[in-house]
């Protein structure tokens, strides 16, 4: 057996001992979906994402990240650890947070175990190597190159589907100039399949196989800094932080197997928080309450205007009070969507809560949401 061929297997074999569920080896070459690639930025359906665009030439040539490089070793950790109950996930009270942001932020874990991995390489590789390590980080097409590699195909909610794992799970790469022995790439399997173009609440698919982020729950709660538009609030529901709807809806992820890491494992109260308690959270018990998740990444102030929205769409004068509160929150992007939260509620309490808050407000923006909301809130509260 040639040597690449021999250090390859042991490296998959490596990556399993490690705890990846899949291994595959890309040998670096032009992209197939490049064009597609270019053509979506070039529609802007990178959202305000800049970074994207920012690194499109390294990201369509590792060459520019690793001089040299002729191999990447792809791999697929497993994160789903549990299903929500339904009558959880239902409760317009309790905001639902992505699978992959229940337990502790992957982005040092999965890098951790492929730093392991890469130290075992040069430990057995017999000539020296130049390598990079990556998870979600760094300029690499991850899904592109783990179809490449095997792990399985992109389908048509864009998520890399693996037969075996679903979807569920995330990419890490290594880059390196080594050269080892590539697998092939895996064939579509979602054939006359739409289940998840046709379940997305916000139609954030213009076609199979494209995503426009613009209109994407998980960037709109996730990576947007500023207001969430109008237009996706009420579709936003009580989803506090990301969606899975898409990946909910696919066969491939209902035999899919369970994650057993503890890492991964819903930290208390992260599955389906009440939202009222949420909005009270000062700086402090943010900081507290999610180091080392992934939580984190909107900061407070833009959780906190998700779990506005997700308040004013329980449509609930039960919500009112917490709401109000967040009328006086020191972030006008809060107050801004606790405004829109009490008008989509309505109903006396909500109007003269509104009113006072727009007597005392001297932020534009909040001001011009309060008025919005006074113009739009039901005189009467509405009801469930
Ligand atoms: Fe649509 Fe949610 Fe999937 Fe985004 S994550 S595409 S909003 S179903
Ligand atoms: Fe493919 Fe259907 Fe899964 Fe969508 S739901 S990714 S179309 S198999």
């Amino acid at each position: 057996m040639p040597a690449t061929q021999t250090l390859t297997d042991q490296l998959k074999r490596k990556a399993r001992a490690i705890g990846f569920d899949a291994v595959g080896i890309a040998r670096v070459q032009a992209y197939p979906h490049a064009d597609a690639f270019r053509e979506w930025l070039e529609r802007g359906m990178h959202a305000t994402m800049a970074y994207i665009p920012r690194s499109e030439e390294k990201r369509l040539d590792p060459e520019q990240v690793v001089p040299g490089a002729r191999s990447i070793v792809a791999v697929a950790k497993l994160y789903r650890t549990q299903d929500i109950p339904h009558d959880l996930r239902d409760d317009r009270e309790r905001g639902v947070i992505s699978r992959y942001a229940w337990g502790d932020d992957y982005h040092d874990i999965v890098k951790e175990q492929l730093n392991e991995l890469r130290t075992w390489l040069e430990e057995r590789s017999d000539a020296p190597f130049d390598s990079r390590v990556y998870v979600d980080s760094g300029p690499v097409l991850e899904r592109e190159v783990a179809m490449l590699a095997g792990l399985g195909w992109i389908g048509k909610n864009t998520m890399l589907m693996s037969r075996e794992l679903g979807s569920y799970f995330f990419l890490g790469e290594i880059i390196t100039t080594l050269d080892l022995v590539a697998d092939e790439p895996v064939t579509d399997h979602c054939g006359s399949c739409t289940k998840c173009l046709d379940a997305c609440p916000t139609d954030a698919f213009p076609a199979p196989y494209t995503l426009d982020a613009r209109k994407c729950l998980s960037y709109l709660t996730i990576e947007r800094k500023g207001e969430i538009p109008a237009e996706y609030r009420e579709l936003a529901g009580n989803h506090i932080f990301g969606c899975d709807i898409c990946q909910e809806a696919c066969p491939w992820n209902r035999k899919a197997p369970l994650a057993d890491d503890t890492e991964y494992r819903p930290r208390e109260g992260l599955v389906t928080p009440a939202l009222a308690p949420l909005m009270g959270m000062s700086d402090e018990a943010f900081r507290e309450r999610f180091r080392g998740s992934p939580l984190k990444r909107p900061k407070r102030r833009g959780l906190l205007r998700n779990v506005a929205v997700a308040l004013g769409n329980t449509c609930d004068p039960d919500a009112i009070p917490a709401l109000e509160a967040g009328l006086s929150d020191a972030e006008p992007l809060v107050r801004r969507h606790v405004a829109w939260g009490l008008g989509r509620i309505g109903g006396k309490r909500a109007q003269e809560a509104l009113r006072r808050a727009g007597a005392a407000e001297d932020d534009a923006d909040v001001l011009a949401e309060i008025d919005d909301a006074l113009q739009q809130a039901p005189q009467e509260e509405e009801t469930r």
